[in-house]
C-alpha cells in the first residue's frame, strides 16, 4: 500500500453478488472483514455483514419504509469524508458495482477528491439469475451475444435512449429494473420485428430462498407475469436461451426450497447446519435460545486440571465442554502435553472434531452418539473399576452419566466447564416470522434447546401448532414429548448433517 493510501484511508467497492451470501468473492469476504466502515445499500444480503468486525461503522444508505434512500451525491460526500478520515470504507453494493450501480460515478467522485479506490466486482444479477433458474445466458447453440440492458426506460415515452432496432436482435437480452416496464418491453422488441414466440423469463429475487421463475413467450410473458403477481427486483431474460429454464431448473427443485427453518442454537454454534439447510434451497433462521457463559468458578476445574495425570479418563459431553476445558488449560499456561497419559472420550462426533482441533484424537466415541451409551462404553473401556474419571461439562448436565460411572465404581470428578442461560428472548427476525407463521420446522440439537425455546416462545405467545420439530436424538426426542410435542423427523445418527437429511426425507415422504 503507498504511503498516500496508508495516511488519506481507501475505499474498495465491493460487489456482493445477487442475494445468496455465498455468491461473494474471496477478496471481497477479506476487506469486509477488514473495514472500518462499511456503506451499504438495498440489494445486499444482510448476512454479508455477519463478516464485519464487531466495531465497524455500519452505514445504510438504501431505501427503507418510509424513508428516502440517500441521493447519490450524499453517498459520494460519505465515501469522500470517511476516506479522508484515514479510514478503510467498503462500499458494499449488490451485484456487481460496476453493472447498473452507479460505481463509475463514485470512483470519478473519489479520484476528484484525490482518494484510493479499488474495485473488487461481483457476480452481477443478469448472470446470476440464470444460472438459478436453468438458463446459460450464451450457448454455443443458441446465444453467441448477450446484452445488458437497462429496462428502467419506458419504450415508449420517447425518452429512451436505447436502440430497439438493434437491440431486439441480439440473441439474449437481459433486462435490469425493468418490472415495472414488462409490458413495454415485450411489445416494444416484438413492434421491431423479434418473434413473439421467442421465449422470455423473469426471474424475481434470484439465487434467494424467494426466488420464483416465470417462463413464457415475448407475447406471454407480461399476462404471466402479472397473474404470478411478480415485483422487482427481477430479471427479465429474453432469447432462445430462456426456455431452456423449463428443463434445466435447479434451484427451486431443491429438496427445502420454498421451507424456512428455524435453527435454534447457542451464539456461536450450529452455522453449519444453517449451512447444510441453505444449501438444500431453505430460508434459514437462526434464534439464539442458549447463551454459554463461564462457570461461577473455576476453582474445582483448575484443582482437576493441576492433577491432571491422576485421572484415567477425561470425558466431554459437549463441543462447549472441551472448549472451556482446553481455554483453561491454555490460560493456566498449559498445553495438550497436560493430558500426558490420561484417555480422552467425547458423546459424538461433533465434541470429537472440537477435541480434533485442538490437536486430541478422542480414544472412544460410542456407537451411539449420546450420554448413556458414552457411559456404557466408558465403563467397558475402564481398566480399573476405580478409576478417576474427570466429566467437563455444563451446570445443568443430567446426573446419570456419573451415577452410572459411579455404580460401576469410578472415581467420578464432575466440574463445570460452563454454564447455559436462556438469552432474553427470541431475537426479531424469528419472532417476526414465528408470528406470521412463516416457519415450517424448527431444529433442537439438545433438551437445553428444547427448553430454552419453549420457554421463549411461551413468553411470547406464540403459536407452535404449524411446526415442525426436528430433534437431533432420542434425549432431545424425549424433551419435546415431554411437552407435548411430536418430532417429526429424528436424525439418525445422532449428527447435525443426519438431522438436515432426516428433515429432507420427512418433506419427501410429504410431512
Ligand atoms: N449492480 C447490480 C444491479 C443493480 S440495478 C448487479 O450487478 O446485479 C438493480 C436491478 O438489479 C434490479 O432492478 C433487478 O433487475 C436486478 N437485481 C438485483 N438483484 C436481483 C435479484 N436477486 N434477483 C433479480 N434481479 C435482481
Amino acid at each position: 500500500m503507498s504511503a498516500e493510501e496508508t495516511s488519506k484511508g481507501l475505499v474498495v467497492l465491493v460487489g456482493g453478488g445477487p442475494g445468496d451470501p455465498s455468491l461473494i468473492t474471496v477478496g471481497g469476504v477479506e476487506w469486509l472483514t477488514r473495514a472500518d466502515v462499511v456503506v451499504y445499500d438495498n440489494l445486499v444480503s444482510p448476512d454479508l455483514l455477519g463478516h464485519c468486525r464487531d466495531d465497524a461503522e455500519l452505514i445504510y444508505v438504501g431505501k427503507r419504509s418510509g424513508q428516502h434512500s440517500a441521493s447519490q451525491d450524499e453517498i459520494n460526500r460519505i465515501l469522500v469524508d470517511k476516506c479522508s478520515q484515514g479510514r478503510l470504507v467498503v462500499r458494499l453494493k449488490g451485484g456487481d458495482p460496476f453493472v447498473f450501480g452507479r460505481g463509475g460515478e463514485e470512483v470519478e467522485a473519489l479520484q476528484e477528491a484525490g482518494l484510493a479506490f479499488r474495485v473488487v466486482p461481483g457476480v452481477t444479477a443478469g448472470i446470476a439469475a440464470g444460472a438459478y433458474a436453468g438458463i446459460p445466458v450464451t450457448d454455443r447453440r443458441k446465444a453467441s451475444v448477450v446484452a445488458f440492458v437497462t429496462g428502467h426506460e419506458d419504450p415508449y415515452k420517447g425518452t429512451s435512449s436505447l436502440n430497439w432496432e438493434s437491440l431486439a436482435w441480439l440473441d439474449t437480452v437481459v433486462f435490469y429494473m425493468g418490472v415495472g416496464n414488462l409490458r413495454s418491453i415485450a411489445d416494444q422488441m416484438m413492434m421491431v420485428g423479434r418473434y413473439g414466440e421467442t421465449p422470455a423469463a423473469v426471474i424475481e429475487r434470484a439465487t434467494t430462498p424467494r426466488q420464483r421463475t416465470v417462463i413464457g413467450t415475448l407475447e406471454t410473458i407480461s399476462d404471466m407475469a402479472d397473474s404470478s403477481g411478480i415485483r422487482p427486483p427481477a430479471i427479465i431474460i429474453v432469447g432462445d436461451v430462456a426456455g431452456m429454464g423449463e428443463r434445466l431448473d435447479w434451484f427451486e427443485q431443491l429438496p427445502l426450497f420454498g421451507r424456512t427453518v428455524l435453527v435454534t442454537r447457542s451464539r456461536k454454534q450450529a452455522s453449519r447446519l444453517s449451512a447444510r439447510l441453505a444449501e438444500m434451497g431453505a430460508e434459514v433462521i437462526e434464534a439464539p435460545t442458549i447463551d454459554i457463559l463461564p462457570p461461577e468458578s473455576f476453582e474445582p476445574m483448575d484443582q482437576a486440571i493441576r492433577r491432571l495425570e491422576k485421572f484415567a479418563w477425561a470425558a466431554f459431553t459437549s463441543p462447549n465442554g472441551a472448549e472451556g476445558f482446553f481455554r483453561r488449560l491454555d490460560l493456566l499456561g498449559l498445553d495438550v502435553r497436560a493430558l500426558g497419559g490420561v484417555k480422552v472420550a467425547a458423546v459424538g462426533e461433533a465434541t470429537a472434531e472440537a477435541l480434533r482441533e485442538r490437536g486430541v484424537r478422542a480414544d472412544l466415541v460410542p456407537p451411539a452418539f449420546t450420554t448413556e451409551a458414552l457411559g456404557q462404553a466408558l465403563i467397558g473401556a475402564l481398566e480399573s473399576r476405580k478409576a478417576r474419571v474427570l466429566l467437563a461439562r455444563s451446570d445443568l448436565a443430567d446426573p446419570a452419566l456419573t451415577e452410572a460411572l459411579r455404580q460401576a465404581g469410578a472415581k467420578v470428578e464432575e466440574v463445570v466447564a460452563y454454564r447455559t442461560a436462556r438469552p432474553a428472548g427470541l431475537g426479531e427476525e424469528a419472532l417476526a416470522a414465528l408470528r406470521r407463521r412463516g416457519v415450517d420446522w424448527i431444529t433442537f440439537t439438545s433438551s437445553s434447546t428444547v427448553e430454552n425455546f419453549l420457554a421463549l416462545a411461551e413468553d411470547d405467545q406464540i403459536d407452535l401448532s404449524a411446526v415442525k420439530p426436528a430433534s437431533i436424538g432420542p434425549v432431545t426426542s424425549r424433551a419435546l414429548r415431554r411437552h407435548g410435542l411430536e418430532p417429526a423427523a429424528e436424525a439418525q445418527p445422532y449428527t447435525i448433517d443426519a438431522l438436515a437429511d432426516a428433515i429432507i426425507l420427512a418433506e419427501r415422504n410429504g410431512e
